[in-house]
């Protein structure tokens, strides 16, 4: 598994794009609403490595509720995978919980899947895979 990005939950996504943008010396190079996870979402490259910054879009997102709770900060990371299926599978059968039971289509293009933190030492897993055109 390679990291793919790591995801920073942020409050004002205008104001973490500056500072961001300040601190990598470079701009996001997309922008892009998971209309799904009610969050808007803005990407860094960073090396081999991405950075997410991820804003909630409704009080409702599971973003807003993170911040509520912890505050801003790194909320998940983000590893990609060949087969996602296989590896859910593989995961599930390794005793970890997954909090969705099918892979689901978040930011840049990706089929995501994401691990309970329970099963995972209080760190929320994102396993991602490139959504190829057929
Ligand atoms: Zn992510």
């Amino acid at each position: 598994m390679k990291l793919e990005h790591i995801g920073i939950a942020v409050k004002d996504l205008a104001a973490s794009n500056e500072l961001f943008s300040k601190l990598f010396n470079s701009s996001p190079y997309k922008q892009e609403i998971v209309d799904s996870e009610h969050v808007i979402t803005s990407f860094f490259q960073t090396g081999a490595s991405k950075i997410e910054l991820l804003a909630a879009t409704d009080p409702n997102s599971a973003i807003a509720k993170f911040i509520e709770k912890k505050g801003e900060g790194i909320h998940h990371m983000a590893f990609e995978v060949a087969d996602i299926h296989a590896e859910m599978k593989r995961l599930v059968s390794e005793g970890f919980q997954l909090i969705n039971e099918n892979p689901k289509k978040g930011a840049d293009n990706k089929l995501v899947c994401f691990l309970h933190p329970k099963s995972t030492n209080s760190v929320l897993i994102e396993l991602c895979m490139e959504i190829k055109e057929s």
